[in-house]
């Protein structure tokens, strides 16, 4: 059976994580969460004095001079998760606290740390058999995937997901509003980057999940997935 390109692409905390990990499940395909390597370098700037988590300044020049030193890999444990590594230490909780969802935006508006990244995500799915989530995966990183889906929900309804999410992990500092305004603060950032702004390819199908259940949208998507697949 062919192995084909999946593009997902989308809005923040729309669930296209959970999409791509059970659709690349179904197919026996290597799933990439592009948001957790610029998740990682946002984490790297931060522990390493690159950027002020309050002013959200970044020194430019001295991110620039070890971008090629940082190394991101993503690797499925034996409980089927998938985890980050940042310069081979698991740093899967830390790239998920809001300290770094609040400074990841304006890292990956620059242009040297999306091309370094980009190269990296180009190389990981060079063989095909691969679902790979993120903002310009259909439009830039791959964009003579077979299927691309761009995902979004209502900012309220991702609002709600995203708190339900850090809540579930313990997480109890936050409330509504502040997640709803971090949510609708990085599609802003994000969609009126200079480099690689979020937007719909062209020839992507479009999803919307507000009122969709899990399981309804896996359906749909694996429905589209064996459409392109032949099967
Ligand atoms: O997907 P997630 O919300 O974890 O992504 C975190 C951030 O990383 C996004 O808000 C966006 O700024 C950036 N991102 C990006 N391009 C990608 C994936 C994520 O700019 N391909």
């Amino acid at each position: 059976m062919k192995k084909i390109t999946i593009a997902i692409d989308g809005h923040s905390s729309c669930g296209k994580s959970t999409m791509a990990k059970r659709l690349a499940e179904e197919l026996c395909y290597v799933y990439v969460d592009t948001g957790a390597m610029y998740r990682a370098v946002t984490l790297y700037a931060l522990q390493n004095g690159l950027m002020d988590a309050d002013t959200k300044e970044i020194n430019e020049d001295a991110l620039h001079d070890v971008i090629d030193q940082i190394s991101i890999r993503q690797e499925k444990g034996e409980d089927g998760k998938v985890r980050t590594y940042l310069n081979g230490q698991c740093v899967e909780e830390e790239i998920r606290q809001m300290r770094v969802s609040s400074c990841v935006s304006p890292i990956a508006a620059l242009g040297f740390v999306r091309s370094h990244l980009v190269a990296c995500q180009q190389q990981m799915g060079a063989e095909g058999g691969i679902v790979m989530d993120g903002r310009d995966i259909g439009t830039v990183v791959f964009p003579n995937a077979e299927l691309k889906i761009f995902v979004t929900a209502s900012a309220e309804v991702r609002a709600q997901r995203r708190l339900a999410e850090l809540q579930s992990k313990g997480d109890t500092s936050l409330t509504l509003a502040e997640v709803l305004e971090n949510v609708v603060q990085r599609d802003y950032i994000d969609s009126h980057r200079e480099v690689s702004p979020l937007v719909q390819a062209e020839d992507a199908l479009l999803l919307d999940n507000s009122n969709l259940t899990i399981p309804q949208q896996n359906e749909i998507v694996l429905a589209w997935a064996k459409e392109k697949i032949g099967c």
